[in-house]
């Protein structure tokens, strides 16, 4: 019997009793003779872990469109539980697998994604995540590894990690490094490292007793080139990942707790149940049985804490930090104890390197410093309890503390994928307890309706990263409760990007919690519903027309080309340019709408289907400048089709996110493409955008290129919006 086979398996449909009871068979097989080794003689186990890659068991968390399994949190958790019945180090090993792999399928960009899933999955690639170092390691923020930018794009890699598993004989490792020291943890990112590259070096010392399997190694990095593809997570998005991580990883330990704690039982149980001792089995003396019943009870308790954090996992609840906390510190605590209360049933063959109970005593200690000591969950799990139960300041996970009114609840839209991968979109109520950490809670009065989002509520591609969702990836309101110095109740803010609405919840609800860092003040002369009319959109065809303007356009120069003209980036775009005296051209689908874009200012009208077709690599030279939303074949005919020197601003992707283009335009034009990202852009950047947002826009034109829909309105504009049916910009009043 497995640890797997227990009254939780009721609550499991056959496929997912099936799992587990083919992976506790697995274990028996290929990891038991592992366990079988004495505590300091185990080696690095990478054979066992390709083989169970190769059986399917690396994807049991991973979204189904990326090769797994798309089973819930939970299921993993399970895995980890049972793999750690046979051998703590094993499960610790390959949960770091299975990890690297669901860190790359949900936030590795298409090229990572493309070239590292495939070997995660199938086990030719093995990887851990590098986020300690010598000299730090609870204390994240302070980790000193560094990455710094390289001319021509990527990063150089300089430092050392430390406790890396499979770091000893494995190709992959996740390593978070600083890029700006001066930023502290809005500086940390994160990068996929392949270790078989020469400026990679291993640090292997002697394996850690009874953690051998695992394979836990340092790496040392010498000016290694990290690719902008391999950057997992942005600067600024690093510690947040990290963090949002770590309910995971305590989860687990928890879990594998319940693992060995789960063996250690079984066989004090099945020695004491034969025995023999004055004429009767041990089990039959009281004070032996009374301390294994103490056991069985400590592991029913490990259990039911390790499920209900995996469970607030799942259902993405703050309530998670603490629970995932509790659940370790839990472990931490008792898991030693209670082993060794086993050991004592065995006497002294309990330290017999066969009973493999010297091992799990050893497993049991490192599970008290593995991801987060004791200490360090106490004070998660006390960082609530002033909220909850003294109506005082909550303290959030950066260290500053929100005061608190009456607790309130607020519509939002929100998402949900059931089993059969289909997303829902559903008007919801949702209490202040539930929205994500954050310094401050802003009543938005205003978000807007976005390709992004459309894709999001559709589910028509992996633009969420974890369910329920608020969708909404741009806001404006005003300020209810701060714990920043920066912000007071009352001021006017907006926000656009930083994740939500993807990783976070996002805008269209009455209410969003976010980081101080990602907010700006409302421009001068600028309400909520205007900024909102602007949008991610307005804002983004600004950002495309200062790079154009980085890289020396002017009126003067020639005509500037825009296409996908009619949508929210290219209306603002043409208004923008030709505000600023560029005689413009529109690229557009719709040519019944070419009065409208000529009142926008468009001096001429492109059909889109002149563009859109594979072309030639050079064709006419027509454009000075160019602002392009969509990508594929319509960008490389504008990259054919620009002057000698000029600039190309590349922020969208409605043809294709491919690009079939020759490098042509570059080598022989000296053609430049810059690339816009709203999302992750410096702080500057915004606050120049926006206020020229306010100063250059003329709001007339906002007025007649807008619609307003109120929340219960969106999901239906999802669709017309991707099939391009839609001019201009939805504002959302989200108290509609
Ligand atoms: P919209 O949906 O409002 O507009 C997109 C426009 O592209 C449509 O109106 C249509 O214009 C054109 N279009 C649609 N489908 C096709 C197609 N198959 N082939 C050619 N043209 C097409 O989106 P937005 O303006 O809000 O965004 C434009 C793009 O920019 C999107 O891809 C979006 O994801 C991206 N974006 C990127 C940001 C970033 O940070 N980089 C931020 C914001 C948006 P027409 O009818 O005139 O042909």
């Amino acid at each position: 019997m497995s640890a797997a086979a227990d009254d939780r398996d009721l609550g499991l449909n056959e496929g997912e009793r099936g799992l587990l009871h083919g992976l506790a068979a697995f274990a028996q097989e290929a990891v038991a003779p592992l366990a079988a080794a004495g505590c300091g003689d185990q080696a690095w186990a990478g054979a066992q872990i390709r083989e169970a890659c190769r059986l399917g068991y690396a994807g049991i968390e991973i979204p189904a469109d990326c090769g797994g399994l798309g089973l819930p949190y939970y299921m993993r958790a399970r895995a980890a539980e049972t793999l750690a019945a046979t051998d703590f180090a094993f499960a610790f090993a390959f949960i770091n697998q299975h990890n690297v792999a669901l860190r790359i399928a949900e936030h590795g960009s298409a090229a990572a994604r493309e070239r590292y899933l495939p070997g995660l999955l199938a086990g030719d690639l093995v990887g851990g995540t590098a986020m300690s170092e010598p000299r730090a390691g609870s204390d994240f923020a302070s980790i000193s590894t560094l990455a710094r930018p390289r001319d021509g794009g990527g990063f150089i890699l300089d430092g050392e990690k430390a406790w890396v598993a499979n770091a000893a004989g494995g190709e992959l490792a996740l390593v978070f490094a600083q890029t700006d020291a001066a930023r502290g943890p809005a500086g940390i990112a994160c990068f996929i490292v392949d270790l078989r590259a020469p400026q990679c070096e291993r640090v292997t010392g002697a394996p850690l007793e009874g953690l051998g399997a695992a394979g836990i190694a340092g790496i040392r990095l010498n000016g290694y080139a990290a690719e902008d593809s391999d950057v997992l997570y942005p600067p600024g998005q690093g510690f947040q990942m990290a963090l949002a991580g770590v309910n995971k990883a305590r989860t687990h330990i928890a879990a594998m707790a319940a693992g060995l704690l789960d063996s250690a039982l079984r066989q004090a149980v099945r020695h004491a149940s034969t025995r023999q001792a004055f004429g009767r089995p041990i089990m039959e003396q009281q004070g032996l049985r009374w301390s294994l019943a103490d056991v069985s009870m400590r592991l029913q308790i490990l259990r039911m804490l390790t499920d209900r954090a995996a469970g607030l996992i799942d259902a993405g609840s703050d309530e998670a930090v603490p629970a995932a906390a509790m659940a370790k510190k839990y472990a931490g605590e008792e898991c030693l104890d209670a082993i060794s209360a086993c050991v004592q049933v065995l006497g002294a063959s309990g330290l017999l390197p066969a009973q493999g109970m010297a091992r799990r005593l050893l497993a049991a200690k490192a599970l008290c410093f593995a991801d987060g000591t004791t200490e360090m969950m106490n004070e998660r799990i006390a960082a609530g309890l002033a909220q909850r139960f003294a109506g005082g300041p909550r303290t959030i996970a950066a260290g500053a503390a929100i005061h608190r009114e009456e607790s309130m609840s607020y519509q939002a839209l929100k998402l949900t994928r059931g089993e059969d991968g289909v997303t829902q979109a559903r008007l919801a109520q949702i209490a202040e307890d539930e929205l994500p950490e954050g310094e401050v809670l802003v009543e938005v009065e205003y978000s807007s309706l976005n390709y992004k989002d459309a894709l999001a509520i559709t589910g028509r591609s992996p633009v969420v990263r974890s369910f329920p969702m608020v969708p909404g990836i741009d806001f404006a309101g005003k300020v209810r409760l701060s714990a920043d110095p920066r912000f007071k109740p009352g001021d006017a803010v907006l926000l656009n990007g930083w994740g939500l609405g993807e990783t976070r919840w996002g805008g269209l609800a009455q209410a969003a919690r976010v980081r101080a860092d990602w907010l700006l003040p409302l421009p001068a002369g600028m309400d909520a519903r205007q900024a909102m009319a602007i949008g991610t959109a307005g804002y983004t065809a600004m950002l495309c027309v200062m790079a154009l303007e980085r890289h020396n356009a002017t009126p003067e120069a020639g005509p500037v080309l825009v296409t996908g003209a009619n949508g929210g980036v290219g209306t603002v775009a043409i208004a923008l340019l030709t505000g600023r005296g560029y005689t413009v051209t529109a690229s557009t689908g719709r040519p019944q709408e070419a009065d409208y874009l000529r009142g926008l200012g468009a001096s001429g009208i492109l059909d889109r289907s002149t563009l859109s077709a594979p072309g030639k690599p050079l064709q006419k030279e027509a454009w000075a400048a160019a602002v392009d939303c969509v990508g594929s074949h319509t960008l490389a005919n504008v990259l054919a089709g620009m002057r000698y020197g000029a600039p190309v601003a590349a922020c969208g992707l409605a043809q294709g996110m491919d690009l079939p283009a020759t490098v042509a335009p570059f080598i022989l034009r000296a053609v430049t493409l810059v690339g816009v990202d709203s999302v992750y852009a410096p702080m500057a950047l915004r606050a120049e955008a926006w206020r020229r947002l306010a100063a250059e826009l003329p709001r007339g034109m906002l007025e007649a290129n807008t619609r307003e829909l109120g929340l219960s309105e969106i999901a239906a504009a999802a669709t017309p919006m991707l099939e391009g049916r839609i001019r201009g910009r939805i504002v959302v009043d989200v108290n509609r």
